[in-house]
This record gives structure tokens, C-alpha cells and sequence, in this order.
């Protein structure tokens, strides 16, 4: 299952795998966003640092993913000033918004080579109900100055090329990239600031001796002050504890041929990303080179790729009736952390070892920021300074039941999707589900 990003990505370099002992002031194990973001911060400081990551760059999630930039989390405004009070609240919707202004500031800085494009992120809405709870966010937002428009169905219906959705909402922070490209690029600018990446290189034992941390790979060893963990939804049994935080859910996507330049035109013509109210949440861009990207939640590890993949061919149909007969050049999922309370976490795990993580589904700009605050903190910012709170590792109870029974859920919505189609071709209409 080769992926449109590693077919397409700009050249990386090529990184060693560590062999022998090395020292720094910092390593960092995990080589997403997260842990390339806290290495290129730390060096822009100065400090010496080294990142291990177990594949190659680009096999997690940062170099898989739909490449959407997407501000905030999934809490709204109101909702995080709530759970977190006025002052803490606030600052936190600031630190959570400045995502998009943190990823294309970088771009921009560093020259990265991953087809940034800022036209703003979408969420069109399947239901009135979706709809009012989007009127509501956008409220929250513009109450807070930030760019964002309601889209009425028509408006919709313009910006994405479908006549599928009742409304939605632009917010133009966002936008998209090439993600895998993105990776590269900070990969890059840490390599000509000094900073080491290892590749091929999996931490198989973190322990403390002597006031240092010492992380084993399989040929290799290294001591530094400090150690964060950014391994997301890929963290294995090095920290089992921090496994435990997350429930890893695999999500899919598919990428069409390029299209035609009159679809080019018509489908998504100003390139927005876009990301529905599609209770298995739908989302879809074109590539530089005019490709329809679709993935949704619902690749699992032992089910057949056509199986996958034809619940997204339904998807595009059911969307861009006007893509019938389209062909599909590449298929690929990977795994996304979900947490239970839908924040991402940042854990201070003992003196000197932090770790962030639990983006459920929007790291890309959110695991950028992760990066930047890890990096912030190991250079002396204060908790109440930070603009994010730091919170204890509280692994969710039960599981191992806890993931099967979500993956089990999917796979029954998607059953249920599934007849509801069926049902309304029955009755010679579209599904509305
Ligand atoms: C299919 C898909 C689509 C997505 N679409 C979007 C989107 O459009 N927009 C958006 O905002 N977000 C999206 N996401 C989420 C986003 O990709 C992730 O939140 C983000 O990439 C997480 O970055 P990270 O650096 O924390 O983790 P990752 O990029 O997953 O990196 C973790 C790294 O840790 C390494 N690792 C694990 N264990 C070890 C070890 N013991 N030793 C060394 N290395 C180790 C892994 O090899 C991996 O490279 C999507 C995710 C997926 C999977």
C-alpha cells in the first residue's frame, strides 16, 4: 500500500541508524511533528539535541495523513473556558488556534518544499442539527476576532463542488499541505541547525542512572538530560502506562486519478480542506497534481484493502456523484490516537521526561504546537506561562476492551451507513445519513 505522500513527497535525506553511544542535552523519541517540532525549537535555541525514531521518517502519522491544517481541537471555545476557567481557558484557545500561524510561519521561515495552500479549512454540516452547532461555534469564534464565515447550502455547495450538505462554516486559518513533504522539510532545518535524527532506531529500554536518561535502540545507546516521548498513537510498550492514554484508531484514505481540469474547476476550486459532520467523519482535498484525497475513520489491521477501500469509493460516489467511473491510483491508513476526554496531553512524567500526544485527528497543526510547548517547557517556561496544561498520565480503564469496543462501533455505524444507502436507492433518493 504505497501512499500519494510517499509517492510525491519531496526527496528526504538520507538518515543513519544509530550505531554506538551518543550524548546531548536533550533526545527525543519519535520523529512526527511532535518530537521534529520540539527538536528544530530546541535547536533554534541552541540546544543539542537527538531524535530516534523506530522507521523510517514519514511512517507514523505525520507522514500519512490528509494534510489538512485544521485550527483549534475539537472543543469549542466556550467549552474550554469552561472546563478550564477564564484565564487558563483563554489562553489555551489561544495556544490551540495559533496552530496554522505556527505551521505556515515554519514553512515560510524554513522554505519548506510541501505545497502550502492557506484558503481555509471547511466543515460542512450532514443535518440541521450539525448545521446549529456549527452556527454556535462560529459565534464563539467570531466573538474571539478570528476569521470564520457561515456557509449557507448554497455557499456550501459552491466551495466544495457537492450538493450533499445543508451549510457548513469557513474558517480561513487553515489550510493544506503535502504532509510527508512538511516532515522532510523540518527534518531538514534541524539537520542545518545540528540537531541529530536516527532512523531505524527504536527505543527498546528507557531507564534513569545518574541524573540522565539513557535510551537503548537495538545497536545503540544514548544519554541526555532530558527525554520526551512523541510517539502518539504508535507508542508501544516502552511506557506501556502512556500506551494506555490513547485509543489508536485506524484511519484510511484513498487518492483518485488526477481529474480533469472542468472537475478541477468545479470540485473544491479554491482547495480548502474539508472535514464533515459525517458521524465517521469524511474528510477530502485535492493534491497539487488534482487528485480527489478521501479518507475516513474505519481501516482495519486484518481486513482486506478492497474492503477498506470500497466504503470510500461509496464515500467520493455519494459525495461527487460527478466523479462516477473515476479510477483510484493509491490506497494507504495509518493510526490516529483518540483520548478520552478529546484533548491532546502533555504529561511532565518525572524530572527531566515529558511526553505530548492525543491529537484525535488533528495534528497537524496541533502536534506542531505540542512540539513548540515541550520545547518551551525543557527551556524554563513556567507551567502558568505555558498556555497549556500539563496534566497527570491516566490511562483509560480497561483498555484493550475499551479499543475493541470502538473499532466494533465503527464497524457498526459503517453496517448501519451502509443500509441506509441501500434503503435510499431503494427509494430512488439520496442517503441523508
Ligand atoms: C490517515 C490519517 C489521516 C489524518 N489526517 C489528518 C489531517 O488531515 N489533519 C490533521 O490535523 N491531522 C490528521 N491526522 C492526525 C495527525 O497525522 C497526527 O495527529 C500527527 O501526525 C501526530 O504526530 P506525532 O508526531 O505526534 O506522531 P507520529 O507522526 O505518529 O510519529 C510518532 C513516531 O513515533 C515513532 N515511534 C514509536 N515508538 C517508537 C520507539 N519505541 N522508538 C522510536 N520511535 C518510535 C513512530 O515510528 C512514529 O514515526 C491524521 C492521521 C492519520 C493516521
Amino acid at each position: 500500500m504505497q501512499s500519494l505522500w510517499g509517492a510525491t513527497a519531496t526527496p528526504a535525506f538520507t538518515l543513519p541508524e544509530l550505531k554506538g553511544s551518543a550524548r546531548s542535552q536533550v533526545v527525543i523519541i519519535g520523529g512526527g511533528y511532535t518530537g521534529l517540532s520540539a527538536a528544530l525549537h530546541l535547536c533554534e535555541s541552541g540546544m543539542d539535541v537527538v531524535v530516534v525514531d523506530a522507521a523510517e521518517l514519514g511512517e507514523g502519522g505525520s507522514g500519512l495523513n490528509g494534510g489538512q491544517v485544521i485550527p483549534g481541537v475539537k472543543h469549542d471555545p466556550d467549552t474550554l473556558e469552561q472546563m478550564f476557567g477564564p484565564g487558563p481557558g483563554a489562553q489555551l484557545v489561544e495556544t490551540v488556534a495559533s496552530g496554522p500561524d505556527l505551521v505556515f510561519g515554519l514553512i515560510q521561515k524554513y522554505q519548506i518544499d510541501c505545497d502550502p495552500i492557506r484558503s481555509g479549512w471547511i466543515q460542512p454540516a450532514t443535518s440541521e442539527s450539525a448545521l446549529a452547532a456549527i452556527a454556535a461555534r462560529v459565534g464563539q469564534w467570531r466573538r474571539r476576532g478570528a476569521p470564520v464565515e457561515l456557509l449557507d447550502r448554497r455557499q456550501v455547495s459552491r466551495l466544495i463542488g457537492s450538493e450533499r450538505y445543508c451549510g457548513g462554516w469557513l474558517d480561513r486559518r487553515g489550510g493544506t499541505l503535502q504532509p510527508r513533504s512538511f516532515l522532510f522539510g523540518l527534518a531538514h532545518a534541524i539537520g542545518r541547525l545540528g540537531g541529530r535524527i536516527f532512523i531505524r532506531s527504536a527505543a527498546i529500554k528507557l531507564e534513569q542512572a545518574g541524573g540522565q536518561w539513557r535510551v537503548e535502540t537495538p545497536r545503540g545507546q544514548i544519554s541526555a538530560a532530558v527525554a520526551v516521548l512523541a510517539t502518539d498513537a504508535y507508542t508501544g510498550e516502552l511506557v506501556d502506562r502512556l500506551r494506555k492514554t490513547v485509543i489508536a484508531l485506524p484511519s484510511f484514505q484513498v487518492a483518485t486519478e488526477p481529474l480533469p481540469q472542468a472537475l478541477r474547476q468545479s470540485i473544491l476550486p479554491q482547495r480548502q480542506g474539508v472535514s464533515d459532520t459525517w458521524h465517521l467523519l469524511r474528510y477530502f482535498r485535492l493534491s497539487a497534481d488534482g487528485r480527489l484525497v478521501m479518507g475516513s475513520r474505519g481501516y482495519f489491521g486484518n481486513a482486506p484493502v478492497a474492503s477498506a477501500a470500497r466504503h470510500h469509493y461509496r464515500a467520493v460516489q455519494e459525495i461527487f456523484p460527478q466523479l462516477h467511473g473515476v479510477r483510484y491510483d493509491y490506497h494507504w491508513g495509518g493510526l490516529v490516537a483518540m483520548t478520552s476526554d478529546h484533548l491532546p496531553h502533555l504529561h511532565e512524567l518525572g524530572p527531566g521526561l515529558l511526553a505530548g500526544l492525543g491529537y484525535n485527528g488533528r495534528g497537524v497543526a496541533m502536534a506542531t504546537v505540542m512540539g513548540r510547548l515541550l520545547a518551551r517547557r525543557i527551556l524554563g517556561v513556567s507551567s502558568e506561562e505555558l498556555g497549556f496544561p500539563a496534566t497527570p498520565m491516566r490511562p483509560i480503564p480497561l483498555h484493550r476492551f475499551s479499543q475493541i469496543g470502538v473499532r466494533l462501533a465503527i464497524e457498526y455505524l459503517q453496517v448501519v451507513a451502509g443500509l441506509a444507502r441501500t434503503r435510499a436507492r431503494l427509494l430512488g433518493r439520496r442517503a441523508t445519513a
